[in-house]
C-alpha cells in the first residue's frame, strides 16, 4: 500500500493551503460575525481553478477525482469551513450529474459551472430529511413537460444558484422508487429562493428554502429516468461524503493548531499548560483522531475514484470525521478555559462550525444505519 501523493496531488493541497492561509483564514472571523457573503474569495478560489474540481475535462472542467476534492477542501476548511463550504458545494450538483445525467446534460450544465455559475443540490423538505422518501414536491408530466410543485428547505447556495438539482416525487405510490431528479433554472416562473437562514455558526456558507408553484420545465430536465432519483441520490452521498470528511479534517487541524499554539503559552502553576499531562493528552487525543478520520476520508475518496463501491467507507468517514470533529472542537475550547468562551478568542466559533457537520449530508445517526444495513446485506 502507497500513502504517497502524486506530484500533482500534492501541488493542488499545497496551493489550496496558501490560499486559504493567505485569503481566508485572516477575514474568516470578519466573514462569521456579519454572516457575510465571501464573493471576492470565491471569485478568487474560481481564477486559481479551486472550484469545481471533479467536472470532467470533457465538460470543460479539470476532470481531477475525488480524492483531489477531498484535498482542496481539507485546506480550505483549515481556513473556515463556512467559506470552505461555499466554495466547494457545487460539488454535490455535479456529482449528481455524474451520476445520472445524459452527456449533452452533463456538458451544457456543469460547462456552466466552470464558467462561474453556482448550483445547489435541492433534496431536503420541511417534513423530510433524513427521510428522503418522505418529500412532498411532485412533479407531474403534462405532455413533454414537467410541472413542480412543492418546497425545500437547507439549500446551500440556494441564493446563489442559477440551477438547482430538485428531487421531485413523480409517483408518489412507489416510495423510494417513485422519486426522480430534475435539473430547474433559477429563474423559471414560479421558483423562489427565501432569505439566508440565521444559523449557529459556518455563517458565511449560505442556506435558504426554495418554493415552487407550477414550476414548468422540459422533459429533457430529468436527470436519467423516472423513478431513478433516489438512486442517483446515493451514489452521488458515496462521491460527497469524503468531502464532508474533509470539511471536518480542516476543522480539527485548525483546532490542534489553535490548540498547540495556547498550550505553549497559556502558563498556570509556573509552566505551560503543554507540561500538564492532561492537557497534552488533549492534544494527542485530537491528533489521533484526526490522524483516523484523515485515512478513513483519503480511503473512501481512493475506491471511489477506482470506480469501486465505497458506501461502507464513505459512511463510516462521514461519521467519524464528523463525530471526531466535534470531539476535538469542545477538547479546543477546554484547553482554552475560559477564553474559550469568549468571542475574542478564535475557538468558539470552530466550535459552533463543527456542530453541523454531525446533521446534514446524512446525520451521524444515518450514517450508523447506513453502515449497520451494509454490514447486514453481505
Ligand atoms: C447548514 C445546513 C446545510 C444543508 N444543506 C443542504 C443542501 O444543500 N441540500 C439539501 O437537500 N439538504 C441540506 N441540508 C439538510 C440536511 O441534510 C438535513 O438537515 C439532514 O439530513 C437531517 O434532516 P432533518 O433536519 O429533517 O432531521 P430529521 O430527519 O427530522 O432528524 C431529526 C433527528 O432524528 C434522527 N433520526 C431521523 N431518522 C432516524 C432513523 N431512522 N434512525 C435514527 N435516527 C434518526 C436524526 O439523526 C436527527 O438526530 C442542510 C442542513 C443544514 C443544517
Amino acid at each position: 500500500m502507497d500513502f504517497q501523493l502524486s506530484d500533482e496531488q500534492r501541488l493542488i493541497q499545497e496551493t489550496a493551503k496558501e490560499f486559504a492561509a493567505k485569503e481566508i483564514y485572516p477575514v474568516s472571523a470578519e466573514h462569521d460575525e456579519q454572516a457575510k457573503w465571501p464573493e471576492e474569495i470565491h471569485k478568487k478560489a474560481w481564477e486559481l481553478g479551486l472550484m469545481n474540481v471533479t467536472v470532467p475535462e470533457a465538460c470543460g472542467g479539470p476532470g481531477l477525482g475525488c480524492l483531489d476534492n477531498t484535498l482542496v477542501t481539507e485546506q480550505l476548511s483549515w481556513g473556515c469551513v463556512g467559506i470552505g463550504a461555499g466554495i466547494m458545494l457545487n460539488a454535490l450538483p455535479t456529482e449528481v450529474l455524474l451520476s445520472g445525467a445524459s452527456d449533452e446534460q452533463k456538458k451544457k450544465y456543469l460547462g456552466r459551472l466552470v464558467d462561474g455559475e453556482y448550483a445547489a443540490y435541492a433534496v431536503t423538505e420541511p417534513c423530510a430529511g433524513s427521510d428522503v422518501a418522505g418529500i412532498q414536491t411532485r412533479a407531474v408530466k403534462r405532455g413533454n413537460e414537467y410541472v413542480l410543485n412543492g418546497s425545500k428547505i437547507w439549500i446551500s447556495n440556494a441564493n446563489h444558484a442559477s440551477w438547482f438539482t430538485v428531487m421531485a416525487k413523480t409517483d408518489p405510490e412507489d416510495g423510494h422508487r417513485g422519486m426522480s431528479f430534475f435539473i430547474v433554472e433559477r429563474d423559471t416562473p414560479g421558483l423562489e429562493v427565501g432569505k439566508p437562514i440565521p444559523k449557529l455558526g459556518q455563517k458565511a456558507g449560505w442556506t435558504a428554502e426554495v418554493f415552487m408553484d407550477d414550476v414548468v420545465v422540459p422533459e429533457s430536465t430529468l436527470i436519467g429516468k423516472e423513478g431513478e432519483g433516489f438512486k442517483i441520490a446515493m451514489k452521488t452521498f458515496d462521491g460527497s461524503r469524503p468531502m464532508v470528511a474533509a470539511f471536518a479534517l480542516g476543522l480539527m487541524q485548525r483546532c490542534i493548531d489553535l490548540s498547540l499554539e495556547y498550550a505553549l503559552e497559556r502558563k498556570t502553576f509556573g509552566v505551560p499548560i503543554i507540561e500538564h499531562q492532561a492537557i497534552a493528552h488533549k492534544i494527542a487525543d485530537m491528533q489521533i483522531r484526526m490522524e483516523g478520520a484523515r485515512l478513513m476520508a483519503y480511503q473512501a475518496a481512493c475506491l471511489a475514484d477506482q470506480g469501486r463501491r465505497n458506501t461502507l467507507q464513505a459512511s463510516c468517514a462521514k461519521a467519524y470525521a464528523c463525530d471526531s470533529v466535534m470531539w476535538v472542537a469542545t477538547e479546543a475550547m477546554q484547553i482554552y478555559g475560559g477564553y474559550g468562551y469568549s468571542k475574542e478568542y478564535p475557538v468558539e466559533k470552530l466550535f459552533r462550525d463543527a456542530k453541523v457537520l454531525q446533521v446534514y449530508e446524512g446525520t451521524s445517526e444515518i450514517q450508523r444505519n447506513i453502515i449497520a444495513r451494509e454490514l447486514a446485506s453481505r
